[in-house]
């Protein structure tokens, strides 16, 4: 099962312009349902470009992409917001939680928007919030809560539609190490349990090291890191 597969992909910022900035320049990607990887590389290399394109959110100049076995390549915007619901989950260093909402809401709405009933949705984002160890804040707002778990609510709020594909931009690089072991141990857990493939953006080599493989972004190509053992909940 391939949940993400990047061919030939080419982006280039100010295209035509003095000041264009090439980003990517040919990058082939195949993630794996159940596979974590780490994407590392240093600031302005990209990552979040590749993220983008990855999820559908921006296009590439050149090249193909295919989620979850389907070919995304030049879907229209109905074809696009339709899998971005469906099949891909995100989580970013900032949680962008709903400050209005309860933490539980904040799961519950997305899965709304894709037609689950009421009741079920609420079933499942009680059953995630448990399964992350934070059932008891399930009615807190955003603001009551820790950094920690604020995050492990936006992991929560990425899994809500039971995604193919979970993109994941330093998701946890406002936390202190303590808390962002912890919530990378969740991530992982939740990857291996769903069966979904994971690609994940990082500075921080040491949760790289415990992912199934590490990609790094140089110079807009992708090279294979050292071979791990596997990812290590
Ligand atoms: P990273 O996530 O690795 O920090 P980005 O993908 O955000 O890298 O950016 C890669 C490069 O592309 C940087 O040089 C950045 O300044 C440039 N860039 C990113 N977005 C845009 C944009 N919308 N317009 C022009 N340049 C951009
Ligand atoms: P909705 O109307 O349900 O928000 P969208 O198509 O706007 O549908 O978003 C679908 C998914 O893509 C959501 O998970 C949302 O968080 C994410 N998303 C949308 N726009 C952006 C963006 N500019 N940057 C990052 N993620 C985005």
């Amino acid at each position: 099962d391939i949940v993400l597969s990047l061919h030939g992909i080419e982006k280039t910022y100010a295209k035509g312009r003095a000041d264009a900035v090439p980003v990517l320049r040919g990058i082939d990607l195949t993630l794996r349902a159940g596979e974590v990887v780490a994407l590392v590389a240093p600031s302005g290399a990209g990552k979040s470009t590749l993220l983008h394109i990855a999820g559908l959110l921006d296009s590439a100049d050149t090249g193909k992409i295919g989620i979850d076995g389907t070919d995304m390549t030049g879907a229209n915007d109905r074809r696009r917001t339709a899998a971005r619901r469906t099949s891909i989950g995100f989580v970013y260093q900032f949680h962008h939680l709903l400050p209005e909402f309860s933490a539980a809401e904040n799961i519950i709405l997305p899965q709304l928007a894709n037609g689950t009933s009421e009741k079920d949705a609420a079933a499942r984002a009680a059953s995630l919030l448990d399964r992350v160890g934070i059932a008891h804040r399930a009615s807190h707002r955003p603001a009551a809560l820790s950094g920690g778990e604020q995050q492990r609510v936006a992991f929560c709020r990425a899994m809500a539609n039971s995604p193919r594909l979970l993109l994941a931009d330093e998701p946890t690089g406002n936390l202190d190490p303590a808390t962002s072991d912890q919530v990378f141990s969740t991530l992982i857990a939740l990857a291996r349990e769903t069966g979904l493939g994971a690609l994940i953006a990082t500075h921080n080599l040491d949760l790289a090291a415990r992912m199934d493989r590490i990609l790094r972004l140089d110079a807009g190509r992708l090279i294979e890191a050292t071979p791990q053992g596997g990812a290590q909940p």
